[in-house]
């Protein structure tokens, strides 16, 4: 790319690329540009990693065989590699290794744009040669007995690549590592509008050869030709303590779990072994009742901690008491299948990750950063395209 130069239209300071919103896809977009030797912009209108948007509460699952469908496990691979590297580049532990299960009773509803999920996991892990087992619910129970299934199960997958990755250190690593490759990171600074080559902010006004927006929760606000195309549905992930050592041993033993418990779409639980022995453990549900803005009410109530442990953990996780030592909202930008948006417009709009982006977000980060520089990307991001 070529070399900076400091003075655009009208006096606006030139970028390569600039990148709008520094969050899981634009922290990966400007850390893979700058790796790549473009001079880059990188501005949020807060401090990332924040928990404000989309990108917080220590962990995220990453699976290999993804039940939103097989394409987008060429992404999970390749993010797979490039959280290896940047731990090694960084010097910060990122990805671990639990193992995972997705489970689900008969007659599950549709989930994250799958007819059924279940049946897409083990249709990708065939296809890509993931390695896995298949568990009937009696195996699952002598494994796993701090799941309390059912009876109503089909059989399980098991992988034992699955895991989480760290989010905010994720983010705070990228942007460390895209600052050291010559990047100029501008937090606390807004977007007001922006056009081809152009962003103008509440302090100043650039001009760039590409724009990139990934804006999360307020793509919305920021791009009004894709508005009518993202929701916003708040989300609340909770710990929830463990009731004896004994229950901790047994969750901690326990891998990441995906469960399809009804048949309402919304009607699963996630959870993830507990950190230490007394962070507790991580439980969510998703909503799709309520839609809302990037404005949404942060604070969590303790009816919902309440309605939380009855509706998924009193019966389902009996290790767990309903002390929830800590809860936390964060939001969802999701399309009407539930896909991805990368649309190589105007600006490069990347976003509504349907809430399961975090798991590839350093590979679209660097097919992303591919497709700016050159017009091309490895991995193929056409299936994205808005339209
Ligand atoms: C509760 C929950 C659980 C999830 N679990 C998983 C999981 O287990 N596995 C998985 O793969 N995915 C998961 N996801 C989804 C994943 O976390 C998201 O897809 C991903 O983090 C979205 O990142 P983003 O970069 O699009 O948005 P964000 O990280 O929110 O980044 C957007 C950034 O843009 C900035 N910004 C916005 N407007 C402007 C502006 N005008 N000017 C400047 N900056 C601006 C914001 O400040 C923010 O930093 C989960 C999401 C949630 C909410």
């Amino acid at each position: 790319m070529a070399a900076p130069v400091r003075s655009g239209r009208g006096g606006a300071l030139s970028y390569d690329a600039i990148v709008v919103g520094l969050g899981a896809m634009g922290s990966a977009v400007a850390h893979q540009l700058a790796k790549a030797g473009a001079d880059v912009l990188g501005i949020d209108r807060f401090h990332p990693p924040h928990e404000l948007g989309s990108t917080h509460g220590e962990t995220r699952i990453t699976r290999l065989a993804v039940g939103e469908g097989s394409r987008y496990v060429p992404f999970v691979k390749r993010s797979h590699e490039l959280w290896r590297e940047i731990e090694r580049e960084s010097g910060e532990s990122l990805m671990t290794r639990t193992g995972g299960l997705v489970m689900a009773v008969e007659g599950a509803a549709r989930c994250h744009g799958a007819d059924d999920f279940l049946a897409t996991t083990i249709a990708a892990a065939r296809e890509h040669d993931v390695p896995h087992e298949l568990l009937d619910p009696e195996a699952v129970r002598a494994r796993y007995p701090a799941l309390a299934l059912t009876g109503r199960e089909r059989t399980a997958y098991f992988e034992p690549d699955t895991g989480f990755v760290r989010p905010e250190r994720a983010v705070a690593a990228q942007l460390r590592l895209a600052a050291a490759h010559g990047a100029t990171l501008r937090t606390g600074e807004r977007a007001r509008t922006v056009g081809a080559g152009h962003v103008a902010t509440d302090a100043a006004e650039y001009t760039a050869g590409r724009v990139i927006v990934a804006a999360g929760p307020w793509a919305g606000e920021l791009l009004p030709e894709h508005r009518e195309r993202f929701a916003v549905y708040r989300q609340v992930q909770f710990w929830f303590d463990v009731a004896d050592d004994a229950a901790y041993e047994r969750h901690r033993d326990t891998p990441i779990f995906i469960w399809q418990l009804g048949d309402a779409h919304d009607d699963f639980v996630y959870g993830f072994p507990p950190l230490d022995r007394r962070s507790g453990v991580k439980v969510a549900s998703e909503q799709y009742a309520t839609p809302t803005s990037a404005g949404a009410r942060r604070e969590v109530t303790a009816d919902e901690a309440r309605r939380m442990y009855d509706d998924y953990v009193r019966e389902r996780l009996p290790g767990l008491t309903d002390r929830c030592l800590r809860a936390t909202s964060c939001l969802y930008t999701v399309t009407a299948g539930h896909g991805f948006v990368v649309d190589d417009g105007d600006v490069l709009t990347v976003s509504a990750c349907s809430g399961h982006g975090f798991k590839h977000s350093p590979a679209i980060g660097e097919a992303v950063a591919q497709l700016a520089a050159t017009g091309r990307s490895t991995l193929d991001l056409s299936g994205f395209a808005a339209a």
